[in-house]
């Protein structure tokens, strides 16, 4: 087994690398492009892509800018150091961000449905495991008595995903005739860092399980921007011009995605 260790800090104009000694004593580069650009250590990721883009990770406020192939330091530094309040912004937000405490599904617990806090009300059954909601009161978890907590969540989880797999069809229905495009396919997917995918090929969107806890207006923003992207892949002028079009309000509702951040840990792309 290699013995690694590190080995030192080597400064090539302001790109960052560090370099790393094998235990064999054979030099390996561990490639660590990084800008110390002020106050901020920014990760940048050099893909074939059109335009910059920027993240900030709520899980340790990481800051990553990706780029195209050939942009120059001085360009990355540029964009970043343009949106330095932004970053700060929703560092800030991440750390004071309380994380929530990991459901139990016991009684008296909070559940969002479609926006709305439910409480949860816990059954012991021998039947089958369900949910019945009573939309703006309650959510009546029957269990069984042996079930574990990982289980309850289960049952509630299914029930978000085929609530939410009821309303998509009309929803993507009524959104394809106003956008003008027609989906392949869609799907739900709980995802960790995306409300919703697009794969333009395929002409197939996915959209995040956790929508259904948020209000329909977000759900509904979701959809539509999956469905733009049919037209237009990138987050340009274009792209939000159509937005404005089939979609007025969208900024509204996507500022209320934003609101929901605290509670899903979903990162926000500078987009
Ligand atoms: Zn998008």
């Amino acid at each position: 087994m290699n013995d690694w260790y590190f080995r030192g800090c080597r400064r090539a104009t302001d790109q960052r690398f560090q370099l790393l000694l094998f235990g064999n004593g054979s030099l390996t580069r561990f490639y660590m492009p990084e800008l110390q650009i002020g106050d901020l250590r920014v990760e940048v990721v050099r893909k074939n892509i059109r335009s910059l883009r920027l993240t900030v990770y709520a899980a340790d406020n990481r800051i990553r800018v990706a780029v195209p192939t050939r942009t120059s330091a001085t360009d990355v530094e540029q964009f970043v150091q343009a949106r330095r309040t932004w970053i700060l912004k929703h560092q800030a937000r991440f750390q004071a961000r309380v994380r929530p405490a990991a459901p139990l599904y016991v009684s008296g617990e909070i559940h969002y449905y479609q926006g709305v806090q439910h409480i949860l009300q816990v059954h012991i059954t021998s039947g089958t495991p369900q949910v019945v909601c009573h939309f703006g009161q309650t959510l009546e978890l029957y269990v069984r008595a042996t079930d574990s907590v990982e289980q309850r969540g289960k049952v509630l989880t299914a029930w978000y995903r085929a609530q939410l797999k009821q309303q998509l069809p009309a929803l993507i229905a009524q959104w394809q005739h106003v956008v003008g495009v027609q989906v392949q396919e869609w799907g739900v997917k709980q995802m960790k860092t995306r409300w919703g995918t697009c794969n333009i090929r395929a002409k197939r969107i996915w959209l995040n399980l956790d929508l259904i806890k948020r209000t329909p207006h977000c759900l509904e923003y979701v959809v539509v921007h999956e469905l733009v992207h049919l037209h237009e892949r990138l987050h340009n002028a274009r792209f939000w011009g159509l937005m404005d079009q089939f979609m007025p309000d969208w900024r509204t509702f996507r500022n209320q995605l934003k609101e929901s951040l605290g509670e899903s840990g979903i990162e926000l792309d500078a987009c």
